[in-house]
């Protein structure tokens, strides 16, 4: 199974709790002002790579918390990405996802497109919404913009409300 990314980081702890391994997916539709990784928006850009040389990373990584999507956005490459996060839980790890998407707008996207809802079910916290540079905040932990959320996905989808995600280290910053 193919994907395309932008590259890897094998040990990150700003993208997301704890250690993580980073996958910057190739593609983005968003086009934020400001935006900080212009160089992934073009979805032909990067390089292909399959989600067996991904999850070898991830095993090369013992001492990790979880893995993480950046971007690009992953959203527009949901199965790859579910398959891989599907292979990373079973490792008892976590799985962060960004989208520039807010979370409404992925469920919604979700009841048309399976594949989407999917990776969103195998997502353990988002982080949601565009980068805006009006509300750009430097203390603000694993995000740059107060519109953006960190939200608990299984919570919330099981209440059918936004449950924001909460992490003692994150409370501290936020
Ligand atoms: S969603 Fe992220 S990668 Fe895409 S344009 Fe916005 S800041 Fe850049």
């Amino acid at each position: 199974m193919q994907l395309r990314i932008a590259g890897i980081t094998q040990e990150s702890v700003v993208d997301g709790p704890g250690l993580r391994v980073v996958i910057f997916t190739q593609g983005c539709p968003h086009q934020c002002p400001g935006c900080h990784n212009p160089q992934t928006h073009d979805p032909n850009g990067g390089y292909s790579i399959t989600a067996a040389e991904i999850l070898t990373v991830i095993e090369n990584s013992p001492l990790i918390r979880g893995v993480t999507f950046s971007g690009g956005d992953p959203f527009l490459q949901p199965k790859p990405l579910t398959f891989i996060a599907k292979q990373v839980h079973k490792r008892g790890l976590d799985i962060v996802t960004y989208t520039g998407f807010r979370f409404e707008e992925v469920v919604a996207l979700g009841l048309r497109r399976p594949e989407i809802k999917e990776l969103l079910q195998s997502t353990d916290v988002l982080i949601d919404g565009p980068y805006l540079a009006a509300e750009r905040d430097l203390r603000l932990a694993f995000r740059g913009s107060r519109n953006q959320r960190l939200i608990d996905v299984p919570r919330s989808l099981k209440s059918g409300r936004v449950i924001l995600w909460e992490d003692p280290a994150a409370r501290i910053w936020a």
